[in-house]
C-alpha cells in the first residue's frame, strides 16, 4: 500500500486519512497545507511502515526509497531547489510524528542534506556564510544526537571553545569564521563518538535519518512516556520530510511557538514566545530566553498581524484551541505545525465555555471536550493567603504550571522517583528538564527549573499533567553535582523544604500553609451542562457530616456507602468496641454495645441531616473485629489498665482472633451471624435517628446495606433481624409513620453475583463493592499487590491496575451478570457501585452501559464522576 503522501503546492494527499496513518503532525500539516496557510511542502512517510520496519527486522520496506524519491522531485520542481545539489541544495527537516502527540519525547533534525560543499555553495548563494555554518553546525549536532545517541553533551565543550576564542556569550555573536571552525571541530567530535564520520551523502543521511526516527519510537523514554499516558495500541510513529525555512538567516528571521489561547487560565488571548535569529528547538530547549508573542510588533508588524489571522483561521477550522509552531525566513512567515493545545483544567473548562458563548461549539461538545480527571486541578488546593503573604519568597520563576507543591528537594530524576515511591513529597529541581526526567516529573510533587521559558519541555509536560511548576527561575543557582541550590544568598539542600506557586511563580522558602480552592462560575455551567446529559447518578462515599455536606456542595447527591468502622475508633469509643470484644458472653457485648448506641445514633443524625431528601446507604460493620484491637505489647498493655482487666485476657484474644487471610475470614456479614446483637445496635441506632429527624422535618432516607453476601440464605436470616429490629424500635418509639428503610446488600464475592437472582428475593438494592469483587475475582490481595503489580504493568500482563480502572472482561462480566439476574427477579431493582471506580471516568463509563442506577465516590471526586457520566450518555 501507499508509504508517502505528499502535501504542497501540487497536491495534499493526505487531507482526511486517518491520523493513525499519518500521525497528528502530517495529517495537520496536510490540512493547513489544503486551507491555504503557508506550510513548506514535504512529506509524510505513514506509521505503517514503521510498523513494518520493526516487523521486517528493523529494514526499510522495499520500494520506500522509491516512493521517496519520487516525492522529492516534486519538492524539487515546486522549490526550484535540488537535493544534494552543491549550488543550491534543498534542504529539509525529518520530523517524527505520532497519532498522539508525545511532546519532545522524539527528536529532530533539522538541515539535513547539507555537507562540506552544499555549505558552502549555501553560503555563497545566500551570501550569508553565517547563517550556512550555523545550519550545518545544527545538523552535525541533531544527526549525532539523534541518529548516532551521541550524548547531547558532547558538542556541547567544542562549542564552548569556541565562544571562549571570540568572547562571546551568545550563540547568535559568533561570527561566520567561528561558525565554520566550529563545523569542523563538531565532525571531529562526531567521527571520535560515531566511529565513522559524517555522511556527506545526503540520501546516506535522509535514510538514516528515517531509521532513527522509528528508532526513537521504542526508547525507554517513549516507552515510558507512553504507560504513563496510557497511549496504546499504535502501528508507530510517521515520519515527516519537510522542505526547511530558515530562522536563522538573519535579525529579519525568527522562529516561535503559541498557543491561540492562554492554556493556564483559559484566556481568549495569543499566547506565546518567539527568538530572533534562531532555529527549531531553541525556544524549547530553553538555550536562550524567548520574547511573548506581544512583543512582535515592535520587531515585524505584518508577520504579527499575519500570524493572529492565522490563529483565527485555525480555530474557526479546528474548533478547538492550537499550539502551533512557526519560523519567520526574512519576513516571510511559516507554519510548521499545528495541534491541540494541553492545557491546564481551569483553562480547559474556560475555553469549554467561552467557545459556546463564541458559537464555536455546543453544549454537548463543551462537556466532551474537558477531560473529566482534568477536574481534579479546580479541585486542587493553592496557598492560604495569609500564609503567602507571610511567605519567605526567595525568587520569582515563570508561572509555568498552577497549582502548590511543598516539598523536599530532588536533584536528579532517578532519585525523584524513588523518594517518591517511599512517600516522601519530593520537589524536582532541575537547570533544564528533558524527556529523559519524565519518570521523575510525574512523581515529584512539583517541578522548579531556573533556565526555559513558559513552553519549555518542563513547562509542556507539567501542564498536561495538572503538576505544579515553576520555570525559568533565573536566581536559582542549582549545582545539581553537590545537590544544593543557592539562591539569595542562602543555600538549601536535600532535605530542606520549599514552596512552589505554579501560579504566581514565587519559589518560598520552608512549608506554606494550603488551602482548598474556590470554583469559578465557568465550572459551575459546566457541571450544570453535565447534570443536564446524564441518567447516571452520582453519590458519594462519607461517613462524616462534614465529608457529606462537602460532597453535597459538590453535587452528590446521596450517600452510596457509609462505612460504620471509622465511628467507633474516635475518642471513648473505641474503649467501648473493645470491651465489647474482650466480652466472653451475649450479656456483656450487649451492654458495651449500649454504650456505644448513643454515639452511633448521633453521627448518623448528623448524616441524615446534611443528606436530607437524599439517600444514605449505611453498611453495617464490615471489618475483622481484631482490627479494633492493638498489636502491640504496649498498646495492649495500655488497653488493659484502662479497661480494667488482665493484659493477658488481652493478648489472648488478640490471638484468639487472629486469622491467616483475615480478608477472607470473619468480616462482613459473617460478623452479624455470629454477633447478631452489633446488627441489631447498628440497626436501632439508624432507626431511632431516623425517628428523630421524622419530629424534626428532616427527610432522613436510610438504606441498611449487608457486606459480604455470598449466598441468598445469608441475606434472608439477617434481612429478617433487621427488620425485626426495624419494627421492635418503631413499637417502642411508638412511631406511626413510615420510615421506607430498604434492605440491601453488596454484591462483591463473585459467587453472590453468579447468583443474584437467588439473593435478589431478598434485596431491595445491590451495591457492588468492586474493590472486593477485583480482589477476590483475580485472587490479587488489595493490600499486597504493590509487590508485583509494578512488575505485570511493566510486562504488559495488565493493561492497568485493575483496581483503580474496572477490569470489563472479568470483573466487569461479574457486575454484568449479577445486574441481569438481579433485575430478572426484581426489574427495577436499585444498583449502584461503590468502590474506588465509583470515581475513575472508564469505569464510569462501563457503569452507565451495563445500566446502573448510580456511581458512588469519595467526595473529591464527585465533580469528575458528574463529568464522566454526562461524557458516558453522550
Ligand atoms: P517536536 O515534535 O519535538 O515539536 P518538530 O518536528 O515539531 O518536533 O520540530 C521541532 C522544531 O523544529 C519545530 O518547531 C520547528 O521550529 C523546527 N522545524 C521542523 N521542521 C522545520 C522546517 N521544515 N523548517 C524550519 N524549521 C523546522
Ligand atoms: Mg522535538
Ligand atoms: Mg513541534
Amino acid at each position: 500500500s501507499k508509504m508517502v503522501y505528499y502535501f504542497g503546492k501540487t497536491k495534499t494527499e493526505g487531507r482526511g486519512k486517518a491520523k493513525s496513518l499519518l500521525g497528528g503532525k502530517g495529517l495537520n500539516l496536510a490540512e493547513m497545507t489544503a486551507i491555504g496557510l503557508p506550510v513548506p511542502p514535504g512529506f509524510t512517510i505513514t506509521t505503517e511502515v514503521c510498523d513494518s520496519y520493526y516487523k521486517n527486522g528493523k529494514k526499510l520496506p522495499a520500494g520506500l526509497i522509491e516512493e521517496v524519491n519520487k516525492a522529492v522531485a516534486i519538492m524539487e520542481k515546486e522549490l526550484k531547489k535540488k537535493f544534494g545539489d552543491d549550488a543550491n541544495p534543498l534542504l529539509v527537516s525529518v520530523r517524527s510524528g505520532a497519532a498522539v502527540s508525545m511532546p519532545g519525547m522524539m527528536n529532530t533534525i533539522l538541515n539535513l542534506g547539507l555537507n562540506d560543499a552544499a555549505t558552502e555553495g549555501l553560503a555563497k548563494q545566500t551570501n550569508n556564510a553565517r547563517f550556512a555554518y550555523d545550519a550545518y553546525r545544527r545538523l552535525i549536532n541533531m544527526f549525532g544526537d539523534v541518529v548516532m545517541g551521541m550524548d547531547h553533551h558532547t558538542f556541547e565543550a567544542a562549542f564552548d571553545k569556541i565562544k571562549k576564542k571570540y568572547k562571546v556569550s551568545d550563540d547568535t555573536d559568533v561570527p561566520a569564521e567561528g561558525l565554520k571552525e566550529l563545523c569542523e571541530a563538531y565532525k571531529t567530535v562526531f567521527e571520535k563518538h560515531a566511529g565513522t564520520p559524517f555522511p556527506q551523502d545526503p540520501i546516506e543521511q535522509l535514510s538514516l535519518a528515517v531509521e532513527a526516527v522509528f528508532g526513537s519510537w521504542n526508547t525507554a523514554r517513549a516507552v515510558s512516556y507512553r504507560q504513563i499516558e496510557n497511549i496504546r495500541g499504535l502501528l508507530g510513529t510517521a515520519v515527516n520530510v519537510q522542505s526547511m525555512v530558515y530562522g536563522n538567516m538573519g535579525d529579519d528571521s525568527g522562529t516561535g511557538v503559541a498557543f491561540t489561547r492562554n492554556p493556564n487560565t483559559g484566556e481568549n488571548k495569543f499566547f506565546g514566545e518567539f527568538l530572533i535569529n534562531a532555529q527549531g528547538e531553541d525556544v524549547v530547549a530553553g538555550i536562550r530566553t524567548p520574547q511573548p508573542v506581544a512583543e512582535m510588533p515592535k520587531w515585524n508588524k505584518a508577520v504579527h498581524k499575519q500570524l493572529l489571522e492565522i490563529k483565527d483561521t485555525l480555530e474557526t477550522h479546528y474548533k478547538e484551541m492550537q499550539d502551533i509552531e512557526f519560523t519567520i525566513e526574512k519576513g516571510t512567515l511559516f507554519m510548521l505545525q499545528t495541534r491541540t493545545g494541553k492545557r491546564t483544567g481551569v483553562a480547559a473548562v474556560k475555553i469549554a465555555c467561552d467557545m459556546v458563548k463564541e458559537n464555536l461549539i455546543d453544549k454537548k461538545e463543551a462537556v466532551l471536550r474537558v477531560p473529566a480527571n482534568d477536574l481534579t486541578q479546580l479541585l486542587l488546593p493553592s496557598f492560604k493567603t495569609t500564609a503567602r503573604n507571610a511567605a519567605d519568597v526567595l525568587a520569582r520563576g515563570l508561572p509555568a504550571s498552577p497549582g502548590a507543591a511543598v516539598g523536599t528537594l530532588s536533584f536528579d530524576a532517578q532519585d525523584a522517583k524513588a523518594r517518591a515511591a517511599e512517600g516522601e513529597k519530593v520537589i524536582l529541581v532541575r537547570k533544564e528538564t528533558s524527556p529523559e526526567d519524565v519518570d521523575g516529573m510525574h512523581a515529584a510533587t512539583g517541578i522548579l527549573t531556573s533556565t526555559g521559558g513558559m513552553t519549555s519541555h518542563a513547562a509542556v509536560v507539567a501542564r498536561g499533567w495538572g503538576k505544579c511548576c515553576v520555570a525559568g527561575a533565573g536566581d536559582v543557582q542549582i549545582d545539581e553535582k553537590a545537590k544544593k541550590i543557592t539562591v539569595s544568598g542562602r543555600t538549601f539542600k536535600e532535605k530542606d523544604v520549599l514552596s512552589l506557586d505554579g501560579t504566581t511563580g514565587e519559589v518560598m522558602a520552608g512549608e506554606v500553609e494550603t488551602q482548598e480552592p474556590t470554583l469559578s462560575g465557568d465550572f459551575s455551567k459546566l457541571m450544570g451542562w453535565a447534570d443536564e446529559f446524564r441518567t447516571l447518578k452520582v453519590r458519594t462515599n462519607a461517613d462524616s457530616p462534614a465529608d457529606s455536606k462537602r460532597a453535597r456542595d459538590f453535587g452528590a447527591e446521596g450517600i452510596g456507602l457509609c462505612r460504620t468502622e471509622h465511628m467507633f475508633f474516635e475518642g471513648d469509643r473505641i474503649t467501648h468496641m473493645r470491651s465489647m470484644i474482650l466480652a466472653d458472653n451475649e450479656k456483656d457485648r450487649r451492654a458495651a454495645l449500649k454504650k456505644l448506641l448513643p454515639f452511633q445514633r448521633k453521627d448518623f443524625e448528623g448524616i441524615f441531616k446534611a443528606m436530607n431528601g437524599c439517600p444514605v446507604t449505611i453498611r453495617l460493620l464490615d471489618p475483622p473485629l481484631h482490627e479494633f484491637l492493638p498489636h502491640e505489647d504496649k498498646a495492649q498493655k495500655e488497653m488493659a489498665a484502662e479497661l480494667g482487666v488482665k493484659p493477658a485476657d488481652v493478648r489472648r484474644r488478640t490471638e484468639s482472633l487472629h486469622e491467616s487471610n483475615p480478608m477472607l475470614g470473619h468480616r462482613g456479614c459473617r460478623l452479624s451471624v455470629t454477633y447478631p446483637e452489633i446488627l441489631e445496635m447498628q440497626v436501632r441506632a439508624i432507626v431511632e435517628a431516623a425517628i428523630k429527624c421524622a419530629g424534626k422535618n428532616i427527610d432522613a432516607q436510610p438504606e441498611i446495606m449487608i457486606p459480604l453476601i455470598g449466598t441468598a440464605a445469608e441475606l434472608r436470616v439477617l434481612r429478617e433481624r433487621v427488620e425485626a429490629t426495624i419494627e421492635e424500635v418503631t413499637t417502642q418509639k411508638k412511631f406511626e409513620g413510615d420510615l421506607k428503610i430498604l434492605i440491601g446488600t453488596m454484591i462483591e464475592i463473585p459467587r453472590a453475583a453468579l447468583t443474584a437472582d437467588e439473593v435478589a428475593e431478598y434485596a431491595d438494592f445491590f451495591s457492588f463493592g468492586t474493590n472486593d469483587l477485583t480482589q477476590m475475582t483475580f485472587g490479587y490481595s488489595r493490600d499486597d499487590v504493590n509487590t508485583f503489580l509494578p512488575d505485570y504493568l511493566a510486562n504488559d500482563l495488565l493493561p492497568c491496575d485493575p483496581f483503580q480502572s474496572i477490569d470489563v472482561a472479568g470483573v466487569g462480566q461479574l457486575v454484568e451478570i449479577g445486574v441481569t439476574k438481579g433485575r430478572s427477579v426484581k426489574k427495577k431493582l436499585k444498583i449502584g457501585i461503590c468502590g474506588e471506580h465509583g470515581g475513575e471516568p472508564a469505569s464510569i463509563d462501563f457503569c452507565n452501559r451495563v445500566g446502573l442506577d448510580y456511581v458512588s465516590c469519595s467526595p473529591f471526586r464527585v465533580p469528575i464522576a458528574r463529568l464522566a457520566a454526562a461524557q458516558a450518555a453522550l
